[in-house]
């Protein structure tokens, strides 16, 4: 079996945001020279996601409407967790929403997609260097 690992970098100048890193993955999986297995890419933050759904702008601005609606950025003095001095409790929180990680197939050397499936970094907490794993199994 072979084994392959990369870490991607990120540094989204606001404080929440989508990547798509569909492109980046592909490179990896290219690298590994792995034509069956699978990949796994997971946030290696505990305030930004990985996820797989669709690249439209519309979905990901009711993303933003949505997470926002379920846990609000401010007043931040709401969030036990901000009591520590931080103030990114919602951050945890909609990473917690969205996901950690996903696992794609590798089938012949590419990702094995649904019609519309892409990856997504889900930034919720920006403007900083971030941590994105990819590691991808198989022969
Ligand atoms: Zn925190």
């Amino acid at each position: 079996m072979k084994s392959y690992r990369k870490e991607l970098f990120f540094n989204v100048p606001a404080r929440s945001g989508f990547v798509n890193i569909t492109t980046e993955v592909e490179k990896c999986v290219k690298e590994s020279g792995i034509k069956e297995g699978l990949a796994l890419v997971n946030s290696m933050h505990i305030t930004s996601s990985v996820f797989i759904n669709d690249n439209e702008q519309g979905l990901h601005h009711d993303y933003d409407v949505w997470l926002e609606k379920l846990a609000p950025h401010a007043p931040v003095s709401r969030y036990r967790h901000n009591d520590t001095g931080e103030d990114n409790a919602e951050a945890h929180l909609k990473r917690q929403v969205m996901g950690r990680e996903v696992v794609v197939a590798v089938t012949q050397g590419e990702l094995d997609f649904g019609t519309w499936e892409q990856i997504f970094y889900g930034e919720f907490d920006g403007r900083r260097r971030k941590r994105v794993l990819v590691k991808i199994i198989g022969e």
